[in-house]
């Protein structure tokens, strides 16, 4: 028997997943693990040192340079590269267009896998990605596959941006995602896809409570009390 209670929560950029995953994490008392900023803070090694996202070897040696870690702050998950908060450097597209470039390598998805694991073996978590369901924890207890129109999910960020006073383009936010998409579902380790036994959700025409309950109600059906 499982001790711990875990959500897999994966699908593309945009779709909602670490908005919709905090609300489900306070609501259930449940720790929110964003993996994407893990990778995040990995890309931003990788810029930082001006090292090309198609340059295997060069990645391969820096990965044994890089230690990442997690941490909470009043429930908000801090990420630390070599001791350093990364948090506030991480979201900008060219990290962004990184991340997506240089978590296709080998070496530094094996960096971050067991550091996943372990925190899901030690709480409950509700855990984000692309590859949870099917590769980071194919036992977890409820699986969601979160998903949206990528039209859709770039009005959102369009909407993210433009509130911020960020000058941008619709058009090239929509290419940019497709973009990823692809990426992320082509490549060939731990490709995004749906695991079987997810539950598949379309955010496009639902309200993010909508689809707080919706997967809460999954874990209830699948044993959380
Ligand atoms: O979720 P987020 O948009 O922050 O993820 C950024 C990128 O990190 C994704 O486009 C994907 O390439 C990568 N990622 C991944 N596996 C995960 C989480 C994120 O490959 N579990």
């Amino acid at each position: 028997m499982a001790l711990t209670y875990n959500i897999a929560i994966d699908g593309p950029a945009g779709a909602g997943k670490s908005t919709i995953a905090k609300m489900v994490a306070s609501k259930l008392g449940f720790i929110y693990v964003d993996t994407g900023a893990m990778y995040r803070a990995m890309a931003l090694y990788f810029l930082r040192k001006g090292i090309g996202s198609g340059e295997e070897e060069a990645i391969e040696k820096a990965c044994k340079d890089i230690e990442v870690l997690i941490r909470y702050e009043d429930n908000v998950q801090q990420v630390f590269l070599n001791g350093e908060n990364v948090s506030g450097l991480i979201r900008t597209e060219e990290v962004s267009n990184m991340t997506s470039a240089t978590s296709v390598h080998k070496p530094v998805r094996q960096k971050l896998l067991e550091l996943q694991r372990q925190l899901a073996a030690t709480a409950d978590v509700i855990m984000d990605g692309r590859d949870i369901g099917t590769c980071v924890l194919p036992h977890a207890q409820t699986k969601i596959y979160l998903t949206a129109s990528s039209h859709v999910r770039a009005l959102r960020r369009y909407k993210e941006l433009t509130e911020k006073g960020e000058m941008c383009n619709l058009e090239e936010i929509e290419q940019d995602i497709r973009e990823r998409d692809y990426r992320d579902m082509h490549r060939e380790i731990a490709p995004l896809k749906q695991a079987e036994d997810a539950v598949y959700l379309d955010s496009s025409q639902m309200t993010i409570p909508q689809v707080v309950d919706a997967i809460i109600e999954a874990a209830r059906e699948r044993g959380l009390s």
